[in-house]
């Protein structure tokens, strides 16, 4: 069973990341979408615990995706699923440089672990999570932009961090 893991702090998940998911699951057997903890970035928006909530309502309707959290270095954590390639979105030249890097400290940790790269559907390259946030910190319409069924809950959290 050839096994593909979908990495990202998903802060929150965007149709950008789900576009990604929905391709791979369409090429792997499985799909492990495997929501990082260990970020070193900062002031998230969403808790943990609502990262994993999101993303497991958003990739529900596909049958093969699965979702994990990882607390640990994710090239050590997906050791687990054996011979699993990572797939990682390329919106633009600058995402390229950064995976570049992350591939080659990931080898260092797991030289098995390969990375293989989609690139983000055109309706889909400006997107990010952090572009969603601010969004969503003024108020501003998040259709076309996050699963539909995750606006209203992204909104109240907008709605009470502003208050
Ligand atoms: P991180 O910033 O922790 O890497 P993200 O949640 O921002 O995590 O993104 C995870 C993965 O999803 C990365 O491979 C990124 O390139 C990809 N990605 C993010 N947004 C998009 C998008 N709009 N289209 C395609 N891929 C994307």
């Amino acid at each position: 069973m050839k096994t593909a893991i979908c990495p990202g702090s998903f802060d929150p998940i965007t149709l950008g990341h789900l576009n990604i998911i929905r391709r791979a699951a369409a090429i792997f057997d499985r799909v492990v979408v495997c929501v990082t903890f260990n970020s070193a970035k900062t002031s998230p928006m969403f808790s943990n615990e609502e990262k994993l909530e999101m993303v497991r309502t958003a990739v529900s309707r596909y049958p093969n995706v699965i979702v994990d959290h990882c607390e640990t270095l994710l090239a050590e954590h997906v050791k687990k699923y054996e011979g699993a390639v990572l797939i990682k979105g390329l919106r633009a030249a600058s995402d390229f440089d950064y995976e570049f890097q992350m591939d080659l400290v990931n080898k260092r940790i797991n030289p098995q672990l390969e990375t293989m790269f989609l690139t983000a559907d055109q309706k889909y390259t400006f997107l990010s999570s952090s572009i969603v946030r601010e969004m969503a910190r003024y108020g501003a319409d998040l259709h076309g932009l996050v699963p539909e069924e995750l606006i209203d809950f992204i909104e109240e959290k907008a709605r009470m961090r502003r208050e």
